[in-house]
């Protein structure tokens, strides 16, 4: 069967770090003076009245990303931190520009524009913390970061007997990777996504460890994958859309060995693979 709601991606690592980058310049320095919004369980901590207290007069000062959160240093010891989930979208406009029905939250600054939370879907988070911790402190490694090895890939698969697939998507083994890059990954580690991963070698570890990056750095050279609702800040489309190799491809020639991309449902989530070059 067909499902839309589990198949539907949301912006993995390189989507929110192409969103962190675009926010920087328009919004460091700036201070938020009030907040605006429609739809309070937007607001996952604490209550929207507790929020509104806290983060008025606070203002920007880094903006950063961990896993697919993004995380706001604000002055006064607050850490601003949203989850764009399926369909989140963050632009800074002016105040005067129009909004739809989307936009649920809204945070009005001091120069005259807003940070505009829009999201048709409604499963964004944001929080406000003291501790980022407490919302960030479960995740897994970052994939990027230089002490992400592949000896530390093999520490957190060793044991593991679930199929690869579904254990890529585990936040707190990895953080950022979702079903798009998952499947890019295997396809480049040339390891089918059913394999348990405790039948890998070291070798092929080491082929997943070096696929994972690729894609990852790839996905945000491309400013991220267009493919249902993510768009940048500015509205405009990603590009890694145009760079898959397998990801919706399903039928499609395999760009290696010219036989029909496949499509399986693993632990939910639909998962695309060349059973000739993935094994
Ligand atoms: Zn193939």
């Amino acid at each position: 069967m067909f499902n839309k709601k589990a198949q539907e991606p949301m912006p993995e690592l390189p989507e929110v770090e192409t969103v962190v980058r675009a926010l920087r310049q328009p919004l460091i320095g700036l201070t938020i003076t009030a907040v605006r919004n429609d739809w309070p369980r937007h607001i996952g901590t604490p209550t929207l009245d507790e929020l509104r207290l806290r983060i008025c007069n606070c203002r920007v000062e880094a903006i950063h990303r961990r896993a697919k959160y993004l995380v706001f240093s604000l002055t006064q010891g607050e850490t601003l931190i949203i989850h764009l989930k399926m369909s989140g979208h963050l632009a800074v406009v002016d105040a005067s520009a129009p909004a739809d029905k989307h936009v649920h939250t809204v945070f009005e600054l001091d120069n005259g524009q807003e940070l505009r939370f829009r999201d048709i879907r409604k499963f964004g988070r944001v929080y406000l913390v003291h501790d980022p911790a407490q919302i960030l402190g479960k995740l897994g490694p970052e994939p990027l970061e230089a002490d992400f090895s592949p000896d530390v890939l093999q520490n957190r698969l060793n044991g593991r007997t679930r199929a690869i697939k579904p254990l890529l998507l585990d936040q707190q083994l990895i953080a950022g990777v979702g079903n798009i890059y998952a499947d890019e990954a295997l396809f480049y580690a040339r390891l089918h996504p059913t394999r348990p991963a405790n039948t890998f070698s070291k070798k092929e570890i080491s082929a997943l460890h070096a696929a994972i990056q690729k894609v990852l750095r790839l996905g945000i050279e491309r400013e991220g994958a267009s493919i249902e609702l993510y768009v940048k800040p500015d509205g405009s489309k990603g590009d890694m859309q145009n760079a898959v190799a397998v990801f919706r491809r399903t039928g499609d020639p395999c760009y290696e060995c010219g036989r029909p991309i496949e499509r399986i449902v693993l632990g939910g989530r639909s998962t695309h693979f060349c059973s000739h070059c993935q094994k």
